[in-house]
């Protein structure tokens, strides 16, 4: 963790103290949030429309290390996967609480750079941070935001309603966010040894993926403004496999994905040479890439085909077919959710 040059004591400004200097920070920019920070409850206008809530918490030492996420990075990555989750359902995010379990470790210039980041998520996706909770810590850090978000009835994606055939569309590209973890795991003896610099050259792409992803919010704009309503929608999180197979399963289908369609950053390609990985496999496994998978009718094809931002990787089919990854020859493979730990124990 790269060390503030002051250090105040979270003990000087106490719980209250510490609210107030966030809360003199933070501006609301959204008509439906009606009532921030500084009463029992945060207020918010629904507006006519239905309202989408998710919630995420990350842990110190389970999802994040901060020997090598910057404080800044760690908060607006926090924020940023939350609103990756209202994006999959294709509503609007507007607000976000935030709580968190600090330690003494932590001094308030911690506290603040943490909010740097989440404040800057914040104000790029024009969500209001309204409220949250904070609290002590014996060790790590825990952060947990919950995002909420709006959308008209008719507009809002499920999990569950693709449809035999249906395309199935991923945007970007996968498997950087793993592959720069990867990086930052095998410099981390350095990051924390003897003032070596780190070895990180060449490596910014898939850095970023990790140390700041950036929710697909102009893929939903995209889709409005192609006329495509996907027909079932997730983001990935996990891992495509995972995903896929969450589509499937919730709609009540089977899956086909075929390996040469995959969406590779020629940089996550060479990285996980180098790192003796299969790319595919790290796209299907790798986890945290926070683009947007989702299905479309087959009449959609004709807007999709050809958008640098979408690919078309597979389609569904019925139940009876399963769940299959086909490769570069069309030889099948039952597509499994490994996450990330199967992944490097091969
Ligand atoms: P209560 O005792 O009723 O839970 P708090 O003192 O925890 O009230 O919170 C006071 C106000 O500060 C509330 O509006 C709450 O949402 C806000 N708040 C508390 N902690 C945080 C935080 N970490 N980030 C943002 N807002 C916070
Ligand atoms: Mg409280």
């Amino acid at each position: 963790m790269m060390e503030p040059t002051s250090r105040t004591e979270l003990s000087a400004l106490g719980e209250f103290g510490l609210i107030e200097r966030l809360a003199s920070r933070i501006q609301l920019s959204q008509p439906s949030s009606v009532k921030g920070i500084g009463d029992d409850a945060a207020v918010i206008d629904p507006q006519g429309l239905h309202q989408v809530v998710t919630t995420d918490m990350i842990v110190e030492g389970v999802h994040f290390d901060l020997g090598y996420m910057p404080l800044k990075h760690l908060g607006y990555k926090a924020i940023a996967v939350n609103l990756s989750d209202i994006y999959a359902m294709n509503a609007t995010p507007r607000q976000v609480v935030v709580a968190l379990a600090l330690s003494n470790r932590f001094p308030v210039e911690a506290v603040d750079e943490l909010y740097e980041g989440m404040l800057l998520a914040c104000r790029n996706y024009g969500v209001d941070l309204v409220g949250g909770d904070t609290t002590s810590s014996r060790s790590g850090l825990v952060i947990s935001v919950t995002a909420i978000g709006a959308a008209a009835k008719v507009d809002i994606v499920y999990r569950n309603g693709a449809r035999d055939k249906d395309l199935l569309v991923v945007s970007g590209d996968l498997g950087g966010a793993f592959m720069g973890l990867q990086v930052l795991e095998r410099e981390k003896a350095v990051f924390t040894g003897s003032g070596a610099q780190p070895d990180l050259d060449g490596h910014d792409y898939i850095l970023e993926r990790q140390l700041k992803p950036e929710p697909r919010r102009d893929i939903i704009e995209l889709l409005k403004k192609m006329g495509v309503k996907p027909t079932s929608m997730i983001d990935v999180s996990d891992g495509l496999a995972s995903e896929a197979l969450h589509l499937a399963r919730a709609s009540g289908l089977g899956v086909r994905i075929y390996d040469d369609k995959l969406p590779i950053d020629p940089s996550t390609y060479s990285t996980a040479r180098d790192f003796n990985l299969d790319p595919s496999t790290c796209a299907l496994n790798g986890g945290e890439d926070y683009e947007l998978l989702f299905t479309v009718a087959q009449s959609d094809f004709e807007k999709i085909k050809g958008n640098p931002s979408l690919s078309i990787i597979g389609h569904m089919m019925d139940a009876a077919s399963g769940y299959h990854l086909v490769d570069k020859r069309g030889g099948l493979h039952e597509l499994k959710a490994q996450g990330w730990d199967a992944l490097l124990k091969r």
